[in-house]
């Protein structure tokens, strides 16, 4: 009879695991289900002349459980829904649902601007969601409208309400900090984490779409971002856990919730990137700065097999870039918007 100590080598044994040629493990699906959305932030989606994908070329919720379930079978135990806005597309709880119960995906999480949370927030618990990101940039209603383009920030504000109501935990608020927009108002986002359980994550703003006119200027560096929170209290580091994505986590003594630094530019963690990108149109991206797309769509509806959606995921592995080149002369700034990829 085999011993515990074999039986857990069997396992091991039947375990799949990922790796890219650079040796990195590939687990994390972040997963696009629609390109629209109901803000229009400025850096990220323009106000008009935006060309949506048309509802035939969306995958279908069948074809992205289908994908799913043949990616976790080999080593994709993380999905993290995102868009475009979620949950403006109808059905997004149940699709949660059927992630939530495919066999061998750990960690599901959902990726929100927070309009549409207070009235969601209870069915995705129900849907077996667990911990959720909250977009917000400001604090302040009137700055929200002209960030956004749209009214919303008390509907975001009892979204986050009611998301501590129905305790998904982590929390995580996401601010991108861009200079001369809302860079006086990072001691207001850390000091949220005293009063609140939230964990609080600034990211760098990044060269993302044609459309977004960044400059390495208005992209405010962590350290600089730290260095003003220091301000306000010590900054204690804490180490990474298993959902921690590329954060680098600190707490403020007392404070009840977290700070997260994401730092693509200042500092690129794409030697640890584990991630693979799934478009609403059914494309696989390998690295968010790259245009290199893998038609997973066109696979799927010509055959929809397993082994041809292996054959597509392992192809991906072997495409997927040593690191992006901000920085390096020779980068050129991604055609699609991170709204039409997914953020
Ligand atoms: N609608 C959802 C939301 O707001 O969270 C999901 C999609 S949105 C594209 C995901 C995240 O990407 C948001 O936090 C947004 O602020 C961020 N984002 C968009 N463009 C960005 C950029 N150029 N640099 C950094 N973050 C960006």
């Amino acid at each position: 009879m085999a011993g515990t100590g074999s039986l857990a080598l069997i396992i091991v044994r039947t375990m799949k695991m990922l790796l890219d040629r650079y040796d990195r493990t590939i687990n994390y699906l972040r997963l696009s289900i629609t390109d629209r959305c109901n803000l229009r932030c400025r850096y990220c989606m323009p106000e008009e002349g935006v060309e949506m994908v048309g509802h035939g070329d969306l995958l279908t919720y069948e074809e992205i459980v289908r994908t799913i379930e043949v990616f976790a079978r080999n080593g994709i135990s993380k999905v993290r829904i995102t868009g475009g806005e979620p949950l403006v597309r109808r059905g997004a709880v149940d699709l949660v649902k059927a992630i939530a119960r495919i066999k061998g995906i750990k960690d599901l999480s959902l990726t929100t601007n927070g309009v549409l949370l207070k009235e969601y927030a209870g069915a995705l618990v129900e849907a077996g969601l667990r911990r959720i990101n909250i977009s917000l940039d400001t604090l302040k209603s009137d700055r929200f409208a002209y960030i956004t383009r749209r009214d919303g920030f008390k509907e975001v504000w009892e979204g986050i309400e009611e998301a501590l109501r129905q305790r998904l935990s982590p929390i995580k608020v996401n601010v991108v900090v861009i200079k001369g927009l809302n860079d006086d108002e990072i001691k207001d986002f850390a000091r949220l984490s005293l009063t609140y359980p939230l964990h609080i994550r600034f990211i760098e703003f990044m060269p993302v779409g044609e459309e977004n006119d960044w400059n390495r200027e208005e992209a405010i560096p962590s350290s600089q971002i730290m260095e003003e929170i220091r301000g306000i209290g010590e900054l204690v580091p804490l180490g990474p856990y298993e959902n921690g994505g590329p954060a680098e986590r600190y707490y403020i003594e007392g404070g009840k919730g977290e700070i997260g630094f994401i730092s693509p530019i200042s500092s690129h963690f794409c030697a640890q990137c584990n991630r693979l990108r799934l478009t609403p149109d059914g494309k696989i991206r390998t690295c968010l700065f790259s245009d290199e797309e893998i038609d997973l769509k066109a696979a799927l509806r010509r055959s929809g097999g397993e082994v041809m959606l292996e054959k597509i995921l392992y192809h991906a592995l072997q495409a997927k870039p040593e690191g992006h080149r901000i920085g390096d002369m020779r980068f050129k700034k991604c055609q699609r918007g991170m709204h039409a990829i997914g953020g």
